[in-house]
């Protein structure tokens, strides 16, 4: 399996070069692993006729009647016509003009392969793969014949699609069953009815009907994500057994004083079980590593108080980081004021402290005199140095990477619990295998007494009469947000914007009966900080801003949000602009603006929207519409690149692999008993392929 390609035969040292290049296949395991991306029914031809404008891809045969090179330079062409008993078909090309010019013979019958569309009333072929046609009984047994990935540099080669499927014709039929020994166990196998590794790669490539290559995906799927879960777990178990972690020994003083005398109401009962898991966690004497799952407003900063004020009980100091200046301003206010009087020393500390309080602070710091240090980045830099760091919260994770948190590790000499709290929930196959191998809670309930946010779709040309309802609400003294899009390719496009919005808003409510402040990416720190804080305590009405205020800005007495250019959102972020409002006792609304123009998934993303105020909801579907790839904070992890599974369609054998994956590891830690040695031996041929299983 280890061995170079261009030992293949049918290879050599020329494709060789250019298969690594071009397809990363260094070796036959890699060629093994090329898998096709569909299969040709070499029984099933399709007529001619039979193509009509709906028709997608589909194979045809027929005699090549006459072909001509046109055009020149980016023009140049092919323009072929094949005809069968039923009509005629016109083919082209643009590219490899060469190596299908040479293919071509007048008069010879020809299987081509394409999506077709219409030009001018005819069907016609763009690109099709094209080979000389040989009925399928001389083909001996194949009859679902695999089509390759491939490139234009492969092509040009003589690797087309169809062509690598020679190359791996000819490695399945030297593989012995010895090349690809079994890893799964026997009795997974037998109670999951998988068929074995060695006939599932055969099969995958060369089935002879689509139940065996039915059969053939499941079992490598399910290998595939089973693996990975198995990874995770095995670390999760790993770190419960083995890792050092400060222990948070007795509930004292300070955590007693304050739940008594100073949280301002009654916990919801999932905060108080969650408070419950993390501090069972943390007096174990290992490290934590938890995610906490929580929608937007269901109340995670004061868990994340309180294990502070645990972690300050038992002698140890606690940060709390934030992605956001503004977001941690703000958390540092709040539990400022959540503190009251309490004997807790906090202190804030980003990019924008001054140094002399920044030199104070990194000396307090160090010497112990901070219990709570709050902060952006900041708070990791090299410079800072804890006197005994014992409690770590990361809120709004998604936005930090995991080299940042993994440099919380560093930050004191027994690594610090470590609380991860989203934004927003994630669906939870994307927690399970972009966060498995941390401990999960989740909050599944808000608060009492919030009454869900009213949200309706409007087109921009009823702005007048939304600007009237929104003056409805000023005029009853609420606050109002106006959220405009960053425009990803343009800062300067998305300040225009902005701008440009912020008269228009003006010139709905002018000075000085209504006072607008405006909050943007371009502004410096203090003068953000300015505008939210008259905002914070009412002197301005409107909030003219764009997505920076998206996390956790609290202000309870704002009512309404207009979303511009709603269509230019994706789902989790409009519920998270969402969360803004709707944290008061009033009743409030959000109102996502957009123009006629919007595609199909952003009519689809604002039905939704409409629809529900439930944040797992909302990320489920997320999930399903844009694909793992494109949630944010996974994309840079790598880890969701799954050669043949995907966590939204393989979802069942996903959860399978995922309850599987754990009991195993909870009866057998380390995988030495007999039946389990060869799985054990595997991962361990595979160590350094997928070196992600540390996220915190
Ligand atoms: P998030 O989970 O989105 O970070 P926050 O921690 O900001 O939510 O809490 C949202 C609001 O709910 C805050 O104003 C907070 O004081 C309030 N809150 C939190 N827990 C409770 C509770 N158990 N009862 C009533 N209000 C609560
Ligand atoms: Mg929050």
């Amino acid at each position: 399996m280890a061995s170079p390609i261009e030992y293949l035969k049918g290879v050599g040292p020329l494709r060789g070069d250019l298969l690594k290049k071009e397809l990363n296949i260094f070796s036959f395991g890699d060629l093994l692993e090329h898998f096709p991306y569909r299969h040709v029914d070499k029984t099933r031809v399709n007529r001619i006729k039979e193509i009509h404008p709906q028709t997608d891809y589909i194979q045809v045969a027929g005699r090549l009647t006459s072909y001509q090179v046109m055009g020149a330079g980016r023009a140049r062409r092919i323009v072929a016509h094949i005809e069968d008993s039923t009509g005629s078909l016109e083919l082209a090309w643009f590219q490899g003009i060469s190596w299908v010019e040479k293919m071509l013979v007048e008069g010879n019958e020809y299987l081509v392969y394409g999506k077709t569309g219409f030009f001018n009333g005819r069907p016609q072929m763009v690109h099709p793969e094209i080979e000389p046609f040989t009925p399928a009984k001389a083909e001996g047994k194949v009859f679902l014949e695999p089509i390759y990935p491939t490139t234009e540099k492969l092509k040009a080669k003589s690797l087309n699609g169809r062509q690598i499927g020679k190359l791996s014709f000819q490695l399945l039929s030297q593989l012995r069953e010895n090349d690809l020994p079994e890893n799964l166990p026997d009795r997974l196998i037998q109670e999951l009815k998988l068929i074995s590794r060695y006939e599932a790669y055969r099969q995958i490539h060369y089935p002879q009907s689509q139940e065996e290559f039915d059969q053939a995906l499941r079992r490598l799927k399910f290998e595939e994500l089973f693996i990975a879960q198995l990874r995770l777990n095995l670390t999760r178990i790993q770190r419960h057994k083995s890792s050092r972690g400060v222990v948070f020994e007795k509930v004292g003083d300070l955590f007693n004083r304050f739940y008594s005398a100073y949280l301002p109401f009654e916990l919801t009962g999932a905060q108080k079980r969650v408070l419950k898991e993390i501090r069972t966690d943390t007096a174990k004497g290992h490290q934590m590593n938890r995610l906490l799952q929580g929608d937007v407003g269901s109340g995670k900063t004061i868990v994340a108080l309180l294990c502070m004020l645990l972690a300050a009980d038992n002698g140890y100091q606690s940060c709390m980081m934030a992605p956001t200046e503004i977001l941690a301003q703000q958390h540092f206010n709040s539990l400022n004021s959540l503190l009251g009087d309490m004997p807790v020393k906090i202190a804030l500390l980003t990019g924008s402290t001054k140094s002399a309080a920044r030199k104070r602070i990194l000396h307090e710091l160090k010497n112990g005199e901070i219990h709570f240090i709050v902060g952006t980045h900041a708070v990791i830099e090299n410079a800072v140095q804890f006197n005994n760091l014992g409690f770590a919260v990361i809120d709004e994770q998604h936005r930090f990477g995991v080299a940042q948190r993994a440099k919380l590790w560093e930050k004191a000499s027994t690594p610090p619990h470590v609380l991860v709290m989203t934004a927003t929930p994630i669906p939870r196959t994307l927690a399970m295998t972009a966060y498995g191998d941390l401990d999960y809670s989740v909050m599944d309930e808000l608060p009492p007494g919030r009454i869900p946010v009213a949200t309706v779709h409007r087109n921009e040309t009823a702005r007048a009469k939304v600007m009237d309802f929104v003056r409805s609400e000023i005029d009853k003294g609420r606050q109002a947000y106006f959220i405009y899009p960053l425009i990803e390719e343009s800062e300067t496009l998305s300040y225009e914007d902005l701008m440009q919005g912020y008269e228009q808003v003006k010139s709905f409510f002018p000075e000085p009966k209504f006072w607008i402040s405006m909050v943007h990416g371009r502004q410096p720190a203090d003068q953000k900080e300015a505008n939210m804080q008259r905002f914070v305590k009412g002197d301005t009405q409107i909030m003219v801003s764009t997505t920076v205020i998206e996390v956790g800005v609290n202000v309870p007495n704002a009512s309404v949000m207009v979303i511009e250019s709603a269509e230019k959102f994706g789902l989790s972020q409009l519920h998270q602009l969402r969360g803004r409002v709707g944290r008061g006792s009033e009743k409030s609304f959000c109102i996502l603006l957009t123009g006629s123009k919007a595609s199909a998934d952003a009519r689809e993303r604002i039905k939704i929207m409409c629809a529900t105020n439930d944040g797992f909801k909302i990320a489920e579907k997320d999930l399903e519409l844009r694909g793992p790839g494109d949630i944010e904070g996974t994309r840079q992890s790598g880890m969701l690149n799954f050669k043949l599974a995907s966590i939204v369609a393989d979802r069942e054998i996903l959860e399978v692999a995922r309850a599987k994956a754990e009991a195993m590891v909870e009866a057998d830690n380390d995988l030495s008993s007999a039946e389990n040695l060869p799985l054990k031996s595997y991962l361990l041929s595979q160590k350094g392929k997928t070196a992600w299983s540390k996220i915190s």
